[in-house]
């Protein structure tokens, strides 16, 4: 009997879940970040900040009626929050999470440019509404343009450019929002204290789980986070296949891989998982995260004007193949 085959035969005609209502996405996700600012700002003003987070804060341009404002978006998000994290948190298992990893690799979704891809993401989310607060390009646009302005690396300009490119995965073959955005933590040992909400993992069964409700679960202390598993989202999913299909350097990646992470890269969480790699990723992620919070604000940037630029940056670490003059990804 021949050997069964990892990959089928891939799937590109696969249709794009039209019905999928991708401003009901946004709307949730926009509050998740409202949550994380505020967070933020509560460190700040409880002290409880590092001088490094309180720099971030200041430069950050919430003056005080923003942050009224900022307040009461915050008890509004709060309830539409909660009740997001409390099924993401009974839904995200290691059984749930090995299928989506299997799923993600014996299928591919679509063949896409990063560009086209940048479109249709804006397309599919902003469509129906052409009033939303910040489309899709837009925020990928500002995080990057914010980045550039500070004279950081090219690649760490692109990196605010696709970093959000992965909830194009809600269009294909997620089960809800719960499995594209949000706060990560990793699955299959306990759920710490750190995560959002923690108290909301009761009806998730691993928290039953002689070995996954252990501290340290299926892994052992310094393993490395390369080998944990995170829970399925737009972070991981986008993840792999930039560490598939570009040149990307790790720090690039990590940013990628962990953005979402709140829990370690901000409330100091799961340390015991980390390796010497993880310390400099550590660093990374938290370099790259005000960018994504906080570059909102600025001003609207206009995609036809800096397609230019970034279409360089693009071809650089997403090299075109022989007979490509763009890069097609396998989504
Ligand atoms: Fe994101
Ligand atoms: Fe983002």
């Amino acid at each position: 009997m021949a050997p069964a085959m990892d990959i089928e035969t891939p799937n590109v005609a696969e249709n794009f879940n039209d019905h999928r209502d991708g401003l009901a996405l946004e709307a949730t996700s926009d509050a998740i970040d409202d949550v994380n600012v505020m967070k933020a700002a509560m460190k700040v003003k409880n002290g409880t900040a590092t001088q490094e987070e309180v720099d971030i804060y200041d430069q950050s341009q919430f003056d005080a009626e923003k942050d009224k404002t900022q307040f009461r978006q915050y008890e509004d998000a709060c309830d539409r929050v909660k009740n997001f994290y409390r099924e993401q948190h009974e839904k995200q298992t290691v059984a749930y999470n090995l299928k989506a990893r299997n799923d993600f690799k014996t299928k591919t979704r679509a063949e896409m440019t990063i560009w086209q891809a940048m479109e249709k993401l804006n397309t599919l989310i902003d469509e129906s509404d052409p009033d939303t607060s910040l489309s899709q390009i837009e925020h990928l646009l500002q995080a990057a343009e914010a980045i550039r302005r500070d004279c950081k690396p090219k690649w760490f300009q692109l990196t605010g450019l696709v970093h959000d490119l992965g909830k194009l995965l809600f269009f294909y073959d997620s089960r809800g929002q719960w499995d594209v955005v949000g706060d990560t933590f990793p699955v299959g040992c306990r759920f710490d204290e750190s995560i959002i909400y923690p108290g909301t993992f009761e009806n998730n069964p691993d928290s039953k789980d002689p070995i996954y409700s252990e501290k340290h679960g299926i892994y052992s202390p310094g393993c490395g986070m390369d080998n944990i598993m995170l829970s399925w989202g737009h972070d991981e999913y986008l993840y792999h296949i930039c560490k598939e299909q570009s040149t990307l350097p790790d720090e690039a990646l990590a940013m990628i891989r962990y953005h979402s992470f709140y829990p370690w890269h901000s409330a100091g969480g799961y340390r015991w998982m980390m390796n010497d790699k993880d310390e400099k990723m550590l660093a990374a992620v938290k370099a790259f995260n005000p960018y994504d919070l906080y570059s909102k604000s600025d001003e609207m940037p206009d995609p036809a004007k800096l397609k230019e630029y970034y279409m360089e940056l693009i071809n650089t670490y997403f090299p075109p193949r022989e007979g490509e003059t763009e890069r097609v990804i396998r989504w």
